[in-house]
């Protein structure tokens, strides 16, 4: 099953956690960005039609809905069985609404990372729990019922008590879907460099310790599947069926073509990525190179760790690994039934430990 990544990488805001090489950007780079984004979309060569698409940056939610359409319509395969949307909560109206679904949007996922107006002021992040709450109405008023909520552990000040109150309104809208994520400290967002660097901006002092983060991310595991929404993979969480069905195709090594700054692409057998920032993928149009500017073969051992990352685990034949799979059984890493490996819960957490194995 086979499918189409486009990738948007404009924001209305900079959030301090965000890794990603989206942001605050000037107009005119974006108007030229769609042009490139079209150009890439229409010279595409279709191996296969694809059966899911996810457009996420940035925040594709801000993209105007009648260019967002006409983008869409140059991707074969509508109806797609799956089309997400990724949107900033505090910016959903019902007219985009009702424009994402007759494009054919069909599931829309809001970067909530959290219901505390402390947290959320600090990341930069401009809802509120209510406001949240309004958009999930509207939505399902809409027809769009199908939606995901992501939430980060980690956060600046967050506690014991303010996840919980973060995972009561989870409980309280009821979402088919459920991203968390463990708060990644890297040079790449301004909050993770200030960690680093040891100084006081964004909360940095607040950042809670890693084991914190950890006994948060297991409350969440174990609140969310109380409430029937089950680990599906390490990050990612759904009521039986809701499980998202594009990026499910990223663990099984799946077919999917990627356009836009930043996006990969992979056919089975190669690999190859995009100009990192929309500046750069412009400029490589505007110079008649090729938007990728790496290519290479997959990995030998990336089935291995990216068929870990799911709950149910892989089957394999696991000899070529055999040594460090006794290994991480004994550390209780890794639990093995025939050829069935999984990682345990201890597993999950220390999973970096296990994938580095096989890279
Ligand atoms: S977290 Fe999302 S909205 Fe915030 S800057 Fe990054 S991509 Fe944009």
């Amino acid at each position: 099953m086979a499918g189409v990544y486009l990738s948007y990488p404009f924001c209305a805001q900079k959030c301090t956690y965000c890794n990603f090489a989206s942001g605050v950007q000037p107009r005119e780079l974006e108007r030229e960005y769609l042009d490139a984004l079209r150009e890439e979309i229409e010279s595409a060569n279709w191996p296969w039609t694809p059966k899911t698409v996810y457009l996420g940056g940035g925040t594709p939610s801000q993209m105007e809905p009648g260019i967002l359409a006409e983008i869409l319509k140059l991707i074969p395969g509508r109806p797609w069985m799956e089309a997400t949307i990724e949107t900033a909560p505090g910016s959903l109206t019902p007219a985009k609404a009702r424009a994402w679904r007759d494009g054919g949007i069909n599931r829309v996922s809001l970067g909530v990372q959290s219901f505390e107006p402390r947290e959320l002021a600090r990341t930069g992040r401009k809802h509120t729990a209510e406001i949240v709450a309004q958009e999930i109405a509207m939505l399902r008023e809409q027809g769009l019922a199908n939606f995901n909520l992501d939430l980060i552990a980690g956060l600046p000040g967050q506690t014991r008590e303010s996840w919980r109150r973060s995972l009561d309104w989870i409980e309280r809208l009821d979402p088919p879907h459920v991203s968390v994520y463990m708060l990644e400290i890297d040079e790449d967002s301004r909050l993770g460099a200030e960690v680093l660097a040891l100084g006081r901006r964004y909360g940095a002092p607040e950042v809670p310790s890693e084991e914190a983060i950890a006994e948060f991310y297991e409350t969440a595991v174990a609140h969310l599947s109380k409430l029937g929404i089950a680990r599906y993979e390490i990050s990612n969480f759904a009521r039986p069926g809701s499980e998202s069905k594009h990026n499910l195709k990223y663990w099984r090594r799946e077919p999917y073509l990627g356009f836009g700054a930043d996006a990969h692409s992979f056919d089975g057998a190669t690999r190859w990525q995009n100009a990192e920032t929309a500046a750069a993928y412009v400029e490589r149009r505007a110079r008649g190179l090729p938007f990728a500017t790496e290519i290479a073969p997959a990995q030998p051992g990336e089935a291995f760790f990216l068929g870990l990352r799911l709950e149910q685990g892989m089957e394999a034949d696991w000899a070529p690994y055999e040594g460090a799979m006794r290994r991480f059984e004994l550390d209780g890493l890794v639990e093995r039934e025939g050829n069935r490996a999984r990682l345990t819960p201890r597993g999950v957490l220390l999973s970096n430990e296990v994938f580095t194995e096989f890279v």
